[in-house]
């Protein structure tokens, strides 16, 4: 690189300098040409131009337009404030807005004021200002917009005359437009009168349809045409309606309204007007139709006729009546009137309407109304064309509400249906025959099940052909009794030959049916198989048989328990002591030949005691007249066995008691059914009472008890202090094989017997129980009013080895104990004889020697002989011990007194075993 030349760099730098000014004065020219484009371009221009000082609000320049228009000359205007020619008015307004503007720092300002011209007048401005601040100027552009300004009040003028006028009409007047929905353009206020609503609410989309119309039908009706309408934009299918107008609490106004489509707009014109006062002028013409109405509504026939050319309809106050409307509602018109019937209904009557006002053919329907509350009647309605030269001009009709008709007609029919499904379906024969030859005339498929016969088969044939030989004569008689009346109704059980000649039981039950005069028409029968039944009932009975005699022989088994044990001490007595006798008397003596046969009388006594339960199972039921004080006090000794030591037995026989009628047995199983059960339901010492007295009963006594019969009855109770019993088990009490006793102890069957015995003889029993508080059975036998005889009863006898020890022996029974010291003396025994065990303690305990034997009754008053021998064995402790009892061991192990294997031996016992059963025990290890 080489130094650079001082010149050269000189040089170069002029001549930048020279192209800088080049530039520069370039520009200057482009500026100032510009400018005077500018100013050109402001003098020529035809807006209205200005420039001001924002400061002082004179006018720096002005253009030609601007100075013309307002027809000064520039010099007039310029450095003048611009504010001096603004409208008084205006000025204020004028700078609020450009001070406002200004403060906002907006770069163009929009605002109109009237300036006033030269000659006096203003003109409308509109202005575009733009303030410069940091030059301190605006310039504005103004348009004259005077003859705007008058065309517009002019229109505002002819406006308000136009809305003045609207207002002023008597009609309402409203514009739509209906693109797509119902839109209101405009409405006067009589409009929104008449339909007596808001202008708000009509205005609203949402609200309008139902502000104007109630009926939900006719709305959606009125809203589709008014739509497909408007859509034509076709002013010939403007059309009216009849509008009634309600309002909850107010009385119905009606309004017409016209409905006129807008060509090629969209739009529709709404004129309405208020016809109330029409309507109510009709008041006067009802008046006289008022005898025309009253008839039709008697008739429930209402009248109407429409008119073709008006299109008018005119219904009578009863056709109203039958649409659930009030005369008021008036008027109709045929498209709400045919919205009334049932949806899938209207297209027959619009088609029958069409066809009578088209071809002049009359019609006669009967439709499905829905009324105005909903409800759906039936109605016949009859339409009749009336012709005037040829040409259908009205349709005129009634209408008549039939639904009660229609309804019968319904039931009827339902009723026949449903006769027939449960004829056919029924699960019980059912059969209709001839009341007069018992021919069958229909008979359902059960009948045919029972009796094995086809349907064909079975018309073809009489009842009684088919009803068992033994029933048919009484079956033919019964049913001839039932048609001629003598009967009221007919029921019978009786047998059926089956087609395969089985027999079947039917349970039949008939009526007949008559005409209006008596005459019978046929017979209906309900035909039940009840075979089933009957052999169920025959099983019952002979099952209820089996019982009662099971029940009887366990009754009379304790019974004669109980007699054996009493009869048998004393035929024990009777043998003992004809065999000592005979051991007296020389067998060569003829006096030994007579003991051996009062010997062998009382061995058969025996055997037959032994025989009394089978004797008792056998026993068949003979009433006799009885007191039955005396059956019980002859039950008392026994009863007492049978309940044994332990519970007291109590007696209050009743004075002077009625004579009843029964079987003296049933007596006793009674009294022993009931003694045993109190026995088991006292635990330890207790007490049984029984009593009898007379009572009678009236109806209120008998509403107490079902079954019961006012009368005169004989009273017999058995009460105890025993456990009693729970509301539970009292409901089941007579019932077979109820027991609440372990298993092997009750059989259930001891109060269903008393209950059959009672029953038997048209008496009846009562139970009083209380958990812990005892029992009490009361039996209601019926008195007998008559006079008779009594039952009577009769008695019976048998027993010895040697010894030399000591036998104490303990019997409450004195005969027995007297014959056994006298037996076991003879023997060689040395006795000690007490007849309780108290006394035989006392004697055990004063004796010295040595006492080798105790021989004790089991079941004796104070104490039982296992408690007796305990004591005694604690004084002999090698002493033997033997027990006897009339009772059998089972029922002696069961009353829980002795242990098994223990000597024991049954009375009535023969000398002989009694020597020998001492010898025996005496012998024993
Ligand atoms: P069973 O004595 O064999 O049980 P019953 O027909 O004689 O049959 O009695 C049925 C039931 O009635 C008994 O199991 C018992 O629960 C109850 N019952 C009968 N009489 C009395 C009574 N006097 N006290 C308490 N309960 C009784
Ligand atoms: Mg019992």
């Amino acid at each position: 690189m080489s130094d650079p030349d001082p010149h050269e760099e000189l040089r170069l730098m002029l001549k930048a300098l020279e192209q800088e000014l080049a530039q520069k004065r370039k520009t200057e020219l482009s500026l100032r040409a510009r400018l005077e484009e500018i100013e050109e371009i402001f003098s020529l221009s035809i807006d209205m131009q200005c420039i001001a000082d924002i400061n002082t609000t004179t006018f720096l320049k002005v253009n030609p337009a601007f100075s013309n228009v307002l027809g000064y000359k520039e010099d007039e205007l310029l450095d003048r404030s611009y504010l001096d020619f603004i409208h008084p008015e205006d000025v204020a307004p004028t700078i609020a807005m450009i001070n406002e503007k200004l403060k906002e720092g907006k770069e163009v300002i929009n605002f109109t004021n009237r300036y006033r011209c030269v000659d006096g007048t203003y003109r409308w401005l509109e202005w575009v200002s733009h303030p410069i601040s940091k030059k301190g100027i605006t310039i504005a552009v103004a348009h004259d917009i005077t003859e705007r300004k008058k065309v517009e009040a002019a229109l505002k003028e002819s406006e308000t005359f136009i809305k003045t006028v609207m207002e002023h009409l008597p009609i309402g007047i409203a514009v739509n437009s209906v693109d797509p929905e119902v839109t209101f353009e405009y409405m006067n206020d009589k409009f929104s009168k008449f339909y007596r609503t808001t202008k708000e609410a009509l205005s609203n989309p949402d609200t309008f349809w139902e502000a104007v119309y109630e009926d939900p039908i006719y709305r959606e009706k009125i809203r589709k045409r008014v739509l497909e309408d408007c859509a034509t934009g076709d002013p010939t299918r403007m059309f009216w309606e009849d509008v009634p107008i309600t309002r909850k609490g107010e009385e119905t106004t009606f309004v017409t309204a016209m409905n006129t489509p807008v060509p090629d707009k969209q739009l529709m014109i709404s004129t309405v007007w208020d016809v109330t006062a029409y309507n109510n002028s009709e008041a006067t013409l009802r008046e006289t139709k008022r005898l025309l109405e009253e008839t039709q509504g008697i008739s429930k026939l209402g009248g109407w006729e429409y008119d073709i050319a008006a299109q008018r309809i005119i219904w009578t106050d009863e056709v109203y009546r039958i649409h659930g409307m009030a005369p008021s509602d008036r008027p109709i018109n045929l498209d709400r009137a045919i919205g009334f019937y049932a949806p899938e209904q209207r297209g027959k009557l619009e088609e029958a309407f069409r066809l009578a006002v088209e071809r002049g053919i009359p019609y006669d329907l009967e439709l499905e109304l829905i009324k105005k509350n909903e409800e759906h009647v039936w109605v016949r309605t009859m339409g009749q064309p009336i012709f005037k030269d040829d040409q259908v001009v009205r349709v005129t009709g009634n209408i008549m509400d039939i639904t009660s008709r229609k309804q019968a007609e319904d039931a009827l029919r339902e009723s026949e249906e449903q006769f027939k499904a449960m004829f056919e379906m029924a699960s019980i024969g059912m059969a209709q025959a001839d009341p007069q030859t018992g021919q069958w005339l229909r008979v359902n498929q059960k009948v045919c099940e029972i009796t094995g016969y086809s349907h064909e088969e079975l018309l073809a044939m009489r009842i009684p052909e088919i009803i068992h030989p033994e029933d048919r004569e009484r079956d033919w008689k019964a049913f001839r009794n039932l048609v001629i009346g003598k009967l009221p109704d007919y029921h019978a059980e009786k047998r059926y030959i089956r087609k395969d000649g089985s027999i079947v039981w039917v349970n039949v039950n008939m009526t007949v049916l008559r005409d209006i005069t008596g005459h019978p028409t046929r017979t209906m029968a309900t035909i039940e198989d009840i075979t089933d039944r009957i052999q169920a009932e025959e099983e019952r009975a002979k099952l209820q048989d089996q019982l009662l005699q099971s029940q009887k022989m366990e009754s009379v088994g304790r019974l004669a328990g109980g007699v054996a044990h009493d009869f048998n001490n004393m035929l024990g007595v009777i043998l003992g002591y004809v065999e000592l006798a005979m051991g007296e008397v020389d067998p060569s003596h003829s006096l030994h030949a007579y003991l051996k046969e009062i010997l062998n009388a009382a061995m058969r006594s025996a055997n037959l005691t032994r025989q009394l339960l089978a004797f008792a199972r056998k026993q068949t039921v003979s009433p006799k007249e009885l007191d039955i004080n005396d059956t019980i006090a002859g039950m008392l000794k026994i009863l007492q066995r049978i309940i044994g030591e332990d519970i007291h037995l109590g007696w209050q026989p009743g004075a002077n008691l009625w004579p009843v009628k029964l079987d003296p047995s049933q007596v006793d199983q009674i009294l022993a059914n009931l003694c045993v059960n109190a026995r088991d339901a006292i635990a330890g010492i207790g007490k049984i009472t029984i009593e009898t007295q007379n009572l009678t009963i009236d109806h209120d006594d008998c509403a107490l008890h079902a079954g019961c019969v006012p009368g005169e009855y004989v009273m017999l109770a058995v009460s105890d202090d025993g456990c009693g019993m729970k509301k539970e088990i009292i409901g089941n009490l007579f019932e077979p094989f109820f027991t609440t006793k372990g298993v092997g102890k009750g059989t259930g069957l001891g109060l269903a017997t008393v209950y059959g015995i009672i029953k038997q003889n048209n008496g009846f029993i009562d139970v009083y129980s209380e958990p812990d508080l005892g029992t009490t059975f009361k039996i209601y036998l019926p008195r007998l009013i008559s006079k008779a005889e009594q039952a009577q009863t009769e008695d019976v006898r048998e027993p010895a080895s040697r010894g030399h020890e000591t036998v104490l022996i303990v019997e409450d029974e004195p005969a027995t104990l007297k014959l056994t010291n006298l037996v076991l003396e003879k023997q060689g025994y040395r006795i000690l004889s007490a007849g309780t065990p108290g006394e035989a303690i006392q004697l055990a305990e004063k004796y010295t020697g040595d006492i080798h034997l105790l021989i004790t009754d089991v079941i004796m008053p104070e104490m039982n002989g296992r408690d007796l021998a305990k004591r005694i064995l604690s004084l002999y402790p090698n002493l033997k011990r033997l027990f006897m009892s009339g009772y059998t061991a089972d029922v002696i192990a069961h009353h829980g007194v002795l242990d098994e294997n223990v000597n024991f031996i049954q009375k009535p016992f023969s000398v002989e075993d009694l020597t020998a059963k001492v010898r025996e025990v005496l012998d024993q290890e």
